[in-house]
């Protein structure tokens, strides 16, 4: 499923230049019953299964750790910018979680290590959510069938906040709901031609006037 979004583009780009590094962990390989199971139903009845405590652990339990180069422990690879890493931080994506905003972007963006968890069916033991995750986190107020889209989004989001990932020309902190638009939705944006069919680009764009342009611009966020 990760194919594309994560192996295309800016992504690609920062994960070729080691600004990035993403490990894809199948939760299967983890589990210890004869044919690989991760669910279960729910104590208590009801519609759907759970996926189980057991295997989820074992696999946080052991990223953390195998993810670390041999020899480095506490350390993660990364050139100049390497520095001790006790543990990820642990987001289990849930539709009952906090919802994901542009204030939370930018502080993951600030982490080194953010291990991502992705459920499926009805969900995850709460036991996991209560002993090894640091954050619940939605992407809206809807249900998908798996955490697998919301990791991706989240990962995207968060990735064009790591230093020199978007390159010179664009900044992360001149969009929508950044610090510097007040948290506000960005003002209407326009390129060649000046006129496509009689519909004209705002004079005030046109006019060079940079202060005039930053006023009108300024007063277009939402
Ligand atoms: N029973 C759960 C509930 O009512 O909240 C829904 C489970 S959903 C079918 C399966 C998985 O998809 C969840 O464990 C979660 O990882 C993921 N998921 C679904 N909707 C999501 C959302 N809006 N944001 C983040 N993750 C979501």
């Amino acid at each position: 499923m990760f194919q594309g979004p994560l192996t295309e583009s800016i992504l690609k780009r920062a994960v070729d230049n080691g600004l990035l590094e993403i490990h894809l962990h199948d939760i299967r390989s983890f589990s210890e019953a004869r044919h690989r199971q991760v669910d279960d139903k729910p104590y208590g009845g009801g519609a759907g299964m759970l996926m189980q405590v057991e295997p989820i652990v074992r696999g946080i339990e052991e990223i953390s750790g195998k993810c670390l180069p041999a020899g480095k422990a506490g350390k993660v690879v990364g050139g100049k910018s390497a520095r001790n890493i006790q543990k990820p931080h642990c987001i289990y994506l849930s539709a009952a979680g906090k919802r994901l905003t542009q204030t939370k972007v930018e502080r993951l963006g600030k982490k080194e290590w953010i291990l991502l968890l992705c459920g499926h069916y009805e969900g995850i033991d709460q036991r996991i959510i209560d002993g090894w995750i640091d954050e619940e986190i939605s992407i809206g107020e809807y249900v998908l069938t798996g955490g697998e889209l919301p990791a991706m989004v989240l990962v995207d989001a968060v990735a064009r906040h790591i230093p020199s990932v978007l390159g010179k020309e664009a900044s992360a902190h001149l969009d929508s709901f950044s610090k510097a638009f007040g948290r506000k939705r960005e003002y209407p944006q326009y390129t060649r031609p000046e006129e496509f069919r009689s519909m004209r680009v705002p004079d005030v764009l046109l006019s060079g006037d940079h202060r005039k342009i930053e006023e009108w611009r300024k007063s277009k966020l939402l």
